[in-house]
């Protein structure tokens, strides 16, 4: 039968020990969260200023769903774009210092709404290699040709884009990899951009709210002003504590993609109750030195707590401070016994990573307290 296939996949599965199981969490995202009737400290969600259940956001979606309501009702081309809407790309513009902005559902749905409206058949794709799925996916979907560059390699992009006769260009890469932690080296791929004609679309999903002066992401913490050649995607589910994502640009590029980018047009709009939770929390993120500030305090705190010790911390300047292991078995390992310490972090395993890289994903929030930090290093240091 045609699901007998399924069942000797998902066993193959299980014995490379690739399963993954959903948990369910019996309280909010926070750096304290209940599982099965126990309190666990979570190193696990991507909140990194700690606003997904913050007061302030949790007021702005009650109110907003008083004055708007709960669903949008339509695809935002249609009659789905409400005030509650257009009054955030207008704050999100003009926080990032672009033209304009459009909002998506989702940055997954942003990454495969933007690469096909820009290229297609008999143009090209410069990709890094460590670049998140949802951009690898984008690059299928456009049916443009794929190259890859080993991660942050700026020679081996050089060499690709000079023998490309593609007739238009794209460079894309996440400022900030979500596995590793580490940035792209933003100032050498615009040059390159520059030189080459080529669009930049820059992925900063984990440097938005975290990185720059204000939180403005990953462009301001290199210095680069926003620049017409330049797609700034931004994602709000993780540091901006609700969801969503945006696409910040040129009002030329930002109307072509509300046009033609078919995961923007063919999808309802979302909640305005989320675009209203967004609005204060634009508000937070831009008075969040004190709270970003803390965070680089607990990632230097970890790294010095663990510099002594066998684990392997990868360079990051960021809330993802991934230690490597090596073996899926292994990591699960380390996992569940952090886990009965009451200290929650994932193993991270293939095809999420590359294969024989399985690590423990440590993610910072600025609601976790240096205690928190401290009881996590002396859990590590035991099992080391
Ligand atoms: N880009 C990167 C680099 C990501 O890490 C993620 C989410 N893990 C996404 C895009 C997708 O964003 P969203 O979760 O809003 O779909």
């Amino acid at each position: 039968m045609i699901w007998d296939e399924l069942h000797d996949e998902l066993a193959a599965l299980k014995r490379d020990g690739l399963t993954r199981r959903r948990r369910t969490l019996e309280s909010p995202c926070g750096p304290l969260v209940t599982v099965d009737g126990r309190q666990l400290v979570s190193f696990s969600s991507n909140d990194y200023l700690g606003l997904a259940n913050d007061p302030a956001l949790v007021a702005a979606a009650c109110a907003g769903a008083r004055v708007w309501g709960v669903g949008s009702g339509a695809s935002h081309l249609v009659s789905g774009h409400l005030g509650a809407h257009a009054a955030l790309e207008a704050r999100l513009a003009a926080f990032t210092g672009f033209a304009r902005a459009l909002l998506f559902s989702t940055g997954y749905l942003a990454n495969i709404g933007i690469v096909p409206a820009l290229v297609g058949r008999g143009d090209a794709v410069f990709s890094d290699r460590l670049n998140h799925a949802s951009l690898i996916d984008a690059v299928h979907l456009s049916r443009a040709e794929s190259r890859r560059y080993a991660h942050g390699d700026l020679d081996a992009l050089e060499r690709q884009l000079a023998m490309s006769p593609a007739r238009r260009k794209l460079i894309l890469t996440d400022a900030v990899f979500s596995m590793d932690g580490d940035l792209a080296p933003l100032p050498g791929l615009l040059a390159l951009a520059e030189r080459f004609d080529a669009w930049l679309v820059v992925d900063d999903a984990h440097g938005f709210g975290v990185l720059g002066a204000q939180g403005r992401g990953a462009l301001a913490h290199f210095g680069i002003a926003p620049s017409p050649r330049v797609v700034y995607m931004g994602t709000l589910g993780k540091a901006a504590g609700a969801s969503g994502a945006f696409v910040a640009g040129g009002a030329e590029l930002i109307e072509w993609l509300l046009q033609r980018a078919r995961s923007y047009i063919f999808t309802t709009g979302s909640s305005p109750i989320i675009a209203c939770a967004l609005l204060a929390s634009v508000e937070l993120i831009e008075g969040g030195d004190a709270r970003r500030a803390h965070l680089r305090a607990l990632a230097a705190q970890l790294r010095s707590g663990l510099a002594d010790t066998r684990w392997e911390l990868l360079p990051s300047p960021t809330a993802i401070q991934p230690i490597l292991i090596g073996d899926n078995f292994a990591a699960l390992r380390v996992a569940d016994a952090l886990a009965e310490r009451g200290l929650w972090v994932p193993a991270i395993r293939p095809p999420t990573v590359a294969k024989g890289s399985a690590r423990l994903r440590v993610t910072l929030s600025a609601a976790h307290s240096a205690a928190q930090v401290d009881q996590l290093v002396r859990a590590l240091r035991e099992l080391a």
